[in-house]
């Protein structure tokens, strides 16, 4: 009897989590299964963008963020993107394009994002006489279809997102970056102070802003140039060391990494449906969701709530096939791309 009225309480609540879910709701219902609002059920995400492919970022920003691991988006510039590194040396570390395909193939290996910043950074948009003036559409369409392209087959990656040049945006550019990019960056913060230079700018101020996106329970999306020299250089690379070592010591509130993967994770995260029931050793549930899977694949964290849970399996129900899941003091994390499988979750409880 008592099991049933508890199955009962649960499915319902699980009802209203997928609806909270499908609004962007935070996973923090108690009491329900629920998709949580950031890769394993962290507060606030965020991610490092640097624009236009400057060599500057590869001398002293590469190397701090994959001494502290974190994986960052590159906004590159395709039609000014040389083939070696000696070419790549020749420019200057503020010049476009100061890093060479072979590099960037190197980047994309380590884990890091390349992504579309237009094929020759020309602005796509401007305002004449106080009239906007969009870019004539078939120039507009090669600026961002000719580097998609380059990148997807230099790369061998489709780049996922897309900036404009100094973030010009209208309805009109918008609609010819999404013919090819599920996402644009259209919100971000600006590491470093109003250009040319940033040399005032520091380590704590960058701090505080993760602090308030920690704060609202929001995804922060930083956007770097020059590191030492060049537009909007700041006063050494020790700023960034620094604000890496920070985000690094929030890693389990704070979800770092490249601006395809949150974003991706938020967009199924909105659009998936999940049904579900949990028991007091047990969870069955599917997560469904409405987008292209060949473009939106990325795991989400399923929420379960259980208290002191050892032994935990998870699994698909069909073919038994297990999922990587962690346990909390009180729940259980489970992490699954979306599809129409039905997920099974076992465990037992620790003695009191
Ligand atoms: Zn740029």
């Amino acid at each position: 009897m008592k099991g049933y009225a508890a199955l009962i309480t649960t499915l319902l609540l699980a009802t209203t989590a997928a609806l909270h879910a499908a609004e962007g709701g935070s996973a923090q219902s108690a009491g329900a299964i629920s998709i949580a609002k950031f890769k394993g059920d962290r507060v606030a995400g965020v991610s490092m963008t640097l624009d236009d492919g400057l060599r500057n970022q590869d001398e002293y920003a590469v190397p701090l963020l994959n001494k502290y691991g974190i994986k960052a988006t590159f906004y590159v510039i395709p039609g000014l993107t040389p083939e070696t590194n000696e070419e790549a040396a020749k420019k200057k570390p503020g010049d476009h394009g100061g890093m060479s395909w072979l590099r960037l193939k190197e980047l994309a290996a380590q884990g890091h994002e390349i992504a579309n910043h237009t094929w020759t950074h020309i602005p796509l948009t401007k305002i004449k006489d106080g009239q906007r003036i969009d870019m004539e559409s078939a120039k507009l369409d090669a600026q961002i279809g000719q580097a998609y392209e380059a990148i997807k087959e230099r790369i061998g990656v489709a780049p996922f997102t897309f900036a404009t040049p100094g973030n010009g945006i209208s309805d009109v550019v918008r609609a010819a970056g999404h013919k090819y990019h599920p996402v644009i960056r259209e919100h971000c913060e600006r590491f470093g102070a109003w250009p040319p230079t940033s040399k005032d700018f520091t380590a704590k101020q960058a701090n505080a802003m993760v602090d308030r996106y920690l704060k609202k329970g929001d995804a922060l999306v930083w956007m770097m140039h020059a590191v030492t020299e060049g537009y909007n250089a700041f006063s050494g690379p020790d700023v960034l060391e620094d604000h890496l070592k920070y985000l690094r010591s929030k890693e389990d509130v704070l979800w770092i990494d490249t601006f395809a993967h949150v974003s991706r994770y938020t967009m199924e995260r909105d659009a998936a449906k999940l049904t579900g029931i949990v028991s007091a050793d047990h969870a069955e549930f599917t997560l469904a969701c409405p987008l292209d899977a060949a473009l939106f694949h990325d795991p989400l964290t399923v929420v379960i709530p259980a208290n002191q849970a050892t032994k935990v399996e998870a699994r698909y129900k069909k073919s038994g096939e297990k999922l990587p899941c962690e346990v909390r003091a009180d729940k259980i994390l489970v992490q699954v791309a979306p599809s129409d499988q039905t997920v099974e979750i076992t465990w037992h409880h620790a003695q009191k």
